[in-house]
């Protein structure tokens, strides 16, 4: 299918949605079921008063969504009505006044029966007709979309038409990568290699410049402050203008920011280079605003360093056609990758006392992401206590039996597991 001819049935899709929602707005509440319409005459209706042409759509496709909509109300209310039936069971056991009940529903004629119109507007959830799928991706799917059902799990499928990818960039690796991102490095994957090296320099470097310059702002706004108590406001307007102006600042700021954008988005373009699907921490919740944040200049940066690498995974991935996929990161760094035990981790190493062996923290780190993607209990917003939780009854099953000292590590642990690079081995 070619763009044009795509574009033109998202826009059909549009403009039918518009008809569905007025549809349901008309016909679909408790005050329009007096109406008693049929779609044939909601049809006749609509011609006669003119109200299908500002739907801009063709007379067989509007005339069908009218149709298809009205099937949907009715069946709505179908389903209210067996619950409402319940009730009336509950509610008397008079069998004449019963039937005039049953009656009046099967009718449609309950809306002047107190307790019935109460009940029908209880039961009836209108306007549900769609079901929300919430999506484990920020890439919204578009299309024509495949849904596969499959142990509880929806699985979104949908056809990417190659020649749309803007990107001239060569596209992705055809794996899946944990990252794990950082200060030191920008991001370190699941097979043990760094990317971005230079980013905890530049943030070094700018922390203390801008701890300097905080120092010698207040300090010329000291003076200045004691130049104008004393009326030498010529001195005191010298000193604002010239030494506390926001245009060198500002500068300076746009400098080192563009710096660690290219920092950032280089070592995502390094990960992207072998990956068809990404995985990382959910980078976009959780964040500090900033009031507090406070003056803290190191928090500043964090957050503020943070949001650029939730951008370039986001970015890059979908420019290059690959899959960004957030998961839930909660404990990724406190528990060992091989055993799932809490272990120990001091600077930038983790202890597994039940493994007795010692990871690089940030590879334990992005090993853990990479099997969060296929997680089966914990989901993206899985509360952090729960998860704990999870990880827990995880290894007090295992702790029944007996452990199997594993003498064939898994590829990725054979990478982290390197003797100089990533991981040094007590065993
Ligand atoms: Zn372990």
């Amino acid at each position: 299918m070619n763009e044009r001819k795509y574009a033109a049935l998202v826009e059909q899709a549009r403009r039918l949605g518009r008809v569905r929602s007025e549809v349901w707005q008309r016909y679909g509440s408790v005050a329009g079921v007096g109406s008693g319409l049929r779609d044939r005459q909601v049809r006749d209706q609509w011609l006669a008063k003119g109200t299908h042409t500002r739907f801009g759509v063709l007379a067989n496709a509007w005339k069908e969504t009218v149709r298809d909509a009205m099937a949907d109300i009715a069946a709505n209310m179908e389903a209210a009505k067996v619950q409402v039936r319940r009730a009336i069971d509950r509610r008397t056991k008079d069998a004449a006044e019963r039937k005039r009940m049953f009656t009046a529903l099967k009718a449609d004629q309950w809306a002047t029966d107190p307790f019935l119109a109460r009940q029908m507007r209880k039961r009836w959830k209108r306007g549900h007709n769609r079901i929300r799928i919430p999506l484990s991706t920020t890439v919204a799917p578009t299309g024509t979309l495949r849904l596969i059902l499959r142990g509880g799990r929806v699985e979104v499928h949908y056809q990417v038409d190659a020649s749309r990818l803007r990107s001239s960039r060569r596209p992705g690796g055809d794996r899946t990568i944990g990252v794990d991102k950082g200060y030191t490095e920008a991001l370190t994957d699941s097979d043990g290699d760094h990317h971005g090296p230079r980013l905890g320099e530049l943030l070094a470097t700018e922390s203390d410049r801008l701890k300097e310059r905080n120092r010698r702002r207040a300090k010329l706004r000291s003076i200045a402050n004691t130049a104008a108590r004393r009326g030498d406001h010529a001195k005191a307007h010298r000193i604002r203008s010239n030494n506390l102006g926001s245009v060198e600042r500002e500068r300076k700021t746009a400098r080192h920011r563009s710096q660690v954008r290219t920092e950032i988005f280089t070592a995502v373009h390094e990960v992207v280079d072998k990956a068809a699907t990404v995985v990382a921490e959910d980078l976009t919740k959780r964040f500090a605003g900033r009031k507090t944040l406070g003056r803290n200049v190191n928090r500043r940066l964090a957050a503020w360093t943070k949001g650029v690498t939730a951008e370039a995974l986001r970015n890059v991935s979908e420019r290059r056609g690959s899959a960004f996929v957030p998961v839930n990161a909660a404990y990724t760094s406190q528990t060992c990758h091989r055993c799932g035990r809490f272990g120990r981790r001091s600077g930038d190493r983790f202890h597994c006392t039940w493994c007795g062996v010692v990871w690089q923290a940030d590879v334990n780190a992005a090993i853990n992401i990479l099997q969060r993607a296929g997680d089966p209990d914990i989901a993206l917003h899985t509360p952090h206590h729960v998860v704990k939780q999870i990880l827990q009854d995880r290894t007090d099953r295992h702790r029944t039996r007996l452990p199997v000292q594993d003498s064939s590590p898994a590829p990725a642990e054979r990478r982290a597991n390197h003797p100089n690079r990533s991981a040094m081995s007590n065993e």
